[in-house]
């Protein structure tokens, strides 16, 4: 054990989680390939200008510190985000990912992930974490490391399966998370699987407050969510403004339901805005209107209120839950 202070690691370096102001906790900025575009063309999202004018947004709107979830290998770019990071030094705090999607985006046969040993994948992980980022985002065969340092690993799940690859990616994580403290995120598909991602990062001796699990939303049903609760581990709530999947009132609900029943420290929030469209200033670039990340706090926000969620709730979900769920594990250090 030490005496450390604790710390969130952003791009331009560590900051006291007190210093992270409003939080949006999974969120994209620019996404450079990578096989989501198999998926969907509206995953590319390389416009620096654009990206700058939605952070912008988000900082007017009464936003400070955002969570760029853009793991190695699936559209992270570290030229532009440093590029973004330097220009916002002292605006934003942002904050950038290590570690993996889920295992549909890598080759089962002949990927990294597949082909090299556990360790060396944790070696590699700790680098991002403690020396720093490769800027070729481990696409390889070349790797050279800048000064700005992962301050979150990502981890993702496939819809109501954790298949071997994945199984290995979490093994991965929580070793990771052992040696560093960084805080773990998972990508659960469509919201399914988490209570078995809970138990497997518990068993591996994660620590329940650095386990954030995303896109619960997607499934949208309160007493799950309570179950996933009371292991003690966060929910990131994210994509408000998606009515393709669910109302935003539905959620609100849902958040609200947590709350009374005492989970109020557990509860995150973000936008996950990680496509084209789903950002005014990408959108406007091609003549859309559209709404972007400042709806979290404009329109969201809001919504919560009008249906009775406390003040001290909201500030808990964006100020303070946030510097427990973000700070780095101190006493794993050594
Ligand atoms: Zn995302």
């Amino acid at each position: 054990m030490t005496n450390q202070k604790k710390f969130v690691r952003t791009i331009l370096g560590d900051i006291d989680p007190k210093d992270m102001g409003v939080v949006d906790c999974h969120d994209h900025l620019i996404k450079n390939g990578g096989p989501e575009m198999e998926e969907h063309v509206d995953f590319l999202m390389i416009d620096t200008a654009a990206a700058q004018k939605e952070l912008q947004s988000y900082l007017d709107a009464g936003g400070k510190t955002m969570v760029t979830m853009d793991p190695p290998n699936v559209g992270r770019d570290v030229p532009r985000m440093l590029e973004i990071a330097k220009n916002f030094k002292g605006k934003a705090h942002l904050i950038m990912s290590t570690g993996f999607h889920k295992a549909k985006f890598y080759d089962k046969y002949c990927s990294w992930l597949k082909t090299v040993g556990e360790d060396k994948i944790v070696a590699m992980m700790v680098a991002e974490i403690e020396e720093g980022m490769d800027i070729h985002s481990y696409n390889g065969p070349v790797v050279e490391r800048v000064a700005a340092k992962a301050g979150i690993i990502k981890v993702g799940t496939g819809y109501a399966t954790i298949d071997p690859l994945e199984q290995k990616s979490l093994r991965i994580a929580a070793k990771t998370n052992l040696k560093t403290g960084v805080p773990i995120l998972i990508h659960t598909q469509l919201g399914t699987m988490a209570l078995e991602v809970c138990q497997e990062l518990l068993s591996l001796g994660v620590k329940p407050d650095k386990i954030i699990l995303s896109h619960l939303n997607k499934n949208p049903d309160k007493y799950y969510y309570e179950k996933v609760c009371q292991q003690g581990v966060f929910i990131a709530f994210d994509g408000p403004d998606r009515a393709k999947y669910y109302p935003d009132s539905l959620l609100a609900e849902n958040i609200k339901y947590l709350i009374d029943k005492g989970y109020q420290k557990q509860i995150l929030l973000a936008m996950d805005a990680g496509r084209f469209y789903y950002q005014t200033a990408y959108s406007a670039t091609k003549g859309h209107i559209s709404y972007g990340i400042a709806y979290m706090l404009t329109h969201f926000v809001p919504l919560l209120k009008e249906i009775g969620v406390s003040q001290s709730a909201i500030d808990d979900i964006l100020v303070n839950n946030p510097q427990v769920a973000l700070a780095f594990d101190n006493s794993k250090r050594n």
